[in-house]
């Protein structure tokens, strides 16, 4: 039985105490700094306030379970959860639509909310601004978790089952041998340890700092204001006050003044997200003190009354009462932020037996308590935990002073409406291709993804749209899918199927795999027999062993032992990278190493039916189908520069990716287009790509298909060689999966060919939510918004099935996909 040591009993470890034992473990110990009863961290001072629905489904479906498990625990009455509901209201016309949105992912992920009237507002909770409000959502299974009595309950249930709890302990280091952990130090002594699960709130990142982990965290400080009695309040009977629970009115939250609402008996508890961003450096904080108590610990620092003026004067016009009331006691509240809003969770990639879950909400406490458990147990977590992984940032923003920037500006936003594309406005271009300074010049749009400035489309082919035939004519769209979006992507998609694009495919992670082991490697962790002749490129399935799908790739075999691997994330980089140092360990004979190469090269998706032209007029190598076959690669020069050519296209034509290392790329860009012009060449963006991707019928990992699915449900199982003799991961699992799954990844088209949709809405059938959208956008081929969508297998092609956008139900049809040139004969030429 391996030793697990948890640090911090917040709400977060003792829940992954309490999951682990329910596992069965044995063998851990739980060190805490602060005193048990009340450690000090945010969870003995959290309002506990939990509003389920999120835009992650990943996140919902952690807050749904820990709604059910804190319903679950109950000691001689003592309950933690009081499922009073939650309402969140409208001030405005742009929230209203935002909480039509959120009504959509609700229906989307399986909970029951409802998009509700100004008066049943009102009706729910009387005390509004009836002059204020225009309508609101509310969720009937939301409510307040006594964050600190669950905390109590479960270290009580914990220790009966045997787990140890070292109070007043604080971990001063870890010791390391063999890149493995084995033991933390304490000033009282070591404590031996196989694994290690830092579940230490905003000290995250000094424990991090222990083993070499950069964990992207920031402490900000977060005011929460208590009223006096309100006066109508005064000596009423509270319906379900059990065990002083003190609340029976909805949660509420007033978004569009940075707000949340909740009762504390005859008194109100107000938090505000408004004032300005207020860092910590827990290492100014000190020791946690022996003594803790509800107005004195580490993570509470000084009510700064001037930051709460304007919450105060913004609620009193929401909630007309608080006018009899003043503020009675209030306090400046410590708690995690990230530079994207997620959670850090997850194994350490730089050190075994090293995990976090940390930046957690008591919110999705138990749920992300569950998948840790969940991972440490069988390896995998049943909910997709790449919203959440701790090797999901590159480089680049694990720096501090990203990390401090970027988590100040998710404090700013966290209750604003932001737009599925929005992009960061600071920081930006801190990732450019070599071709960055001739997009420009052509007018890119450039949104931002990991760091990368990517060009959406560009501004220079707006003329292109003079001369674009009638079924290529972009249809009109809403305000909300016109953000980030121009009708010149329409023009650049046309140039791409009609003549010839050039597409920055910079941004994709490139990853170069060598040495003697790696045909080993590969072999063994993709769905696809790679040991391949050298010059070939496999499109192939990184599986975890339940064969849900951690990442697509395309393996290309350069030499006998040397790949290239075209993946999606950072986090596909540190699964490799972990997985060829464990067989160099196990067997140094096959030593291996990954290397990422992203940023020192850069590269050209050359597509379109005339690309042959382009290219052969620029280079005196042989591309033609036999001097470089479909999914072949080979080393060739493009007027002296010497580069890779991959011969396979994300957009389903003919054509080429054209990779050289970075210092040549401005010159590569120069050369295609000088000649491309000659043949009707345009620098097409995203939009264009996505469009033309989507109706090619190749699915985008993380959006489309996540580790929650298997290649069976996905639809990708020509990625499979059923006839691999060698084993992988995933292999006995997709023998043990059923052929006919029950859920299947789904084409759709919008009925009235003009309606858009963006991704993750609801798909309704016979009037009941059966599946959700994973991406969208607007075909030519077809005339019409196209999608994919998560649905039962039984609405399979030509059914009528409805989606919901903005509270609209927009009829659309299932359809078989590909839609675009099934046969693959455009690419083959
Ligand atoms: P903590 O509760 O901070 O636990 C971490 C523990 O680790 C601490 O007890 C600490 O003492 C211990 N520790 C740290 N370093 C060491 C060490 N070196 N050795 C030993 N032990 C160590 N969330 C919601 O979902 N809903 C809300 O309404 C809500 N409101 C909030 C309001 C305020 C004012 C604040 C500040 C936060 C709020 N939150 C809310 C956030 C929520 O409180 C936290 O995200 C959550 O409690 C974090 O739990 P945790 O277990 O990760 O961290």
């Amino acid at each position: 039985q391996q030793r697990v040591v948890i640090i911090g009993a917040g709400i977060v470890g003792v829940n992954v105490a309490d999951e682990l034992v329910q596992r069965g473990w044995k063998n851990i110990t739980v060190v805490e700094q602060g005193p048990l009863h009340l450690p000090g961290g945010s969870t003995s001072h959290a309002p506990g306030l939990v509003f389920q629905i999120n835009a992650s489904k990943t996140m919902t479906t952690f807050a749904k379970y820990t709604v059910e498990k804190l319903l679950s625990i109950e000691k001689d009455g003592q309950r933690c959860f009081n499922q009073v509901g939650g309402l969140e209201v409208a001030t405005t016309p742009e929230r209203m639509d935002e909480l039509k949105r959120k009504h959509g992912y609700a229906s989307s992920w399986g909970i029951e909310a409802n998009l509700i009237s100004a008066g049943a507002c009102l009706k729910i909770y009387p005390a509004l601004n009836k002059d204020l409000v225009l309508g609101g959502l509310h969720i009937p299974s939301d409510g307040l978790a006594l964050a600190a009595r669950a905390t109590q309950l479960l270290i009580e249930r914990t220790r009966e089952a045997g787990v140890r709890y070292l109070p007043s302990t604080p971990v001063t280091g870890i010791e390391r041998s063999n890149g493995q952990v084995t033991s933390v130090e304490t000033p009282n002594g070591t404590v031996p340890a196989d694994l290690i699960i830092s579940c230490a709130g905003f000290w995250g990142v000094e424990i991090g700092a222990m083993v070499g982990l950069q964990v992207p965290l920031l402490p900000l400080a977060h005011q929460y204001a208590k009223t006096t009695a309100l006066p109508g309040l005064k000596g009423r009977t509270l319906n379900n006050n059990i065990n002083g629970m003190n609340a029976e009115l909805p949660i509420l939250r007033h978004q569009d003044q940075d707000l949340y609402y909740r009762e504390h008996g005859d008194q109100y508890g107000i938090g505000y997200y408004g004032h300005r961003p207020m860092p910590v450096n827990p290492a100014t904080l000190g020791l946690t003190p022996k003594h803790v108590d509800e107005k004195s610990m580490p993570s509470r620092l000084n009510f700064t009354p001037k930051d709460f003026e304007t919450a105060w004067t913004e609620s009193q016009k929401l909630l007309p009462a608080l006018k009899d009331t003043h503020i009675a006691d209030g306090f400046n509240g410590i708690f995690s932020f990230t530079p994207d809003g997620g959670p850090i969770v997850g194994r350490a990639p730089n050190l075994e037996g090293f995990y976090v879950a940390e930046a957690v909400w008591v919110t999705h406490s138990a749920g992300v308590a569950r998948a840790m458990a969940e991972l440490l147990t069988t390896g995998r977590s049943e909910t997709d935990l790449a919203e959440c992984e701790i090797t999901r940032f590159e480089e680049i923003q694990l720096s501090s002073a990203y990390v401090n920037e970027t988590s100040q500006q998710n404090f700013v936003e966290i209750y604003d409406i932001i737009h599925p594309l929005e992009p960061k406005q600071s920081p930006r271009h801190l990732r450019i291709s070599p071709f960055n300074v001739r997009q420009k010049e052509l007018g890119a749009y450039f949104l931002e993804v990991g760091g990368w400035e990517r060009p959406f489309w560009y501004e220079a082919n707006a003329e292109l749209l003079r001369y674009l035939p009638a079924s290529w004519k972009p249809v009109e769209r809403d305000a909300w899918s016109a953000k980030h979006y121009s009708p010149i992507s329409a023009a650049e998609a046309w140039k791409t199927r009609n003549a010839v694009a050039m597409y920055d495919m910079t941004s994709f992670h490139r990853f170069e795999v060598s040495g003697p082991g790696a045909c080993h490697l590969l072999q063994r962790l993709t769905t696809s027999d790679v040991a391949t002749k050298p010059g070939s490129i496999t499109y192939t399935l990184l599986l975890d062993e339940q064969g849900g799908i951690r990442s697509d790739i395309f393996v290309s075999r350069l030499d006998e032992d040397a790949y290239q691997i075209g993946a999606n994330t950072a986090i596909d980089f540190a699964y490799l990278n972990r997985q060829a140092k464990f067989q160099c360990k196990q067997s140094p004979s096959k030593w291996v190493q990954v290397r990422e190469i992203t940023g020192s090269t850069c590269c050209i998706g050359l597509w379109g039916p005339r690309s042959r032209d382009v290219i052969t007029t620029v280079s005196t190598d042989d591309f033609s189908n036999k001097g470089l076959p479909y999914f072949q690669v080979k080393k060739a020069h493009i007027s002296g520069i010497p580069v890779t050519a991959f011969r396979k296209s994300y957009v389903g034509e003919l054509g080429w990716e054209i990779q050289t290392s970075a210092e040549y790329g401005l010159r590569l860009w120069d050369v295609i287009m000088q000649v491309g012009k000659l043949h009707g060449i345009v620098a097409a963006g995203r939009a264009a790509f996505n469009a033309l991707r989507l109706e090619k019928g190749y699915r985008t990992c993380g959006a489309d298909m996540t580790t929650e699915h298997t290649p069976y449900e996905a639809g990708v199982t020509s990625a499979i060689e059923t006839s691999k003799k060698d084993d992988f991961v995933g292999k006995a699992a997709l023998q043990r999966l059923s052929k006919q799954p029950a859920r299947r990844l789904r084409s759709l088209t919008i009925d009235d060919g003009t309606s858009m949709i963006l991704g993750k809405e609801p798909v309704f059938y016979n009037g009941k939510a059966v599946g959700y959208i994973t991406t969208a956008a607007f075909s030519f081929t077809v005339g019409a918004p196209i999608a994919y969508a998560w649905l039962p297998s039984s609405v399979c092609e030509g059914t009528n099935v409805e989606v919901e956008y903005f509270g609209r139900r927009i009829p659309a049809t299932v359809i078989p996909n590909p839609l675009y040139d099934p046969q693959n004969s455009r690419q083959l030429d």
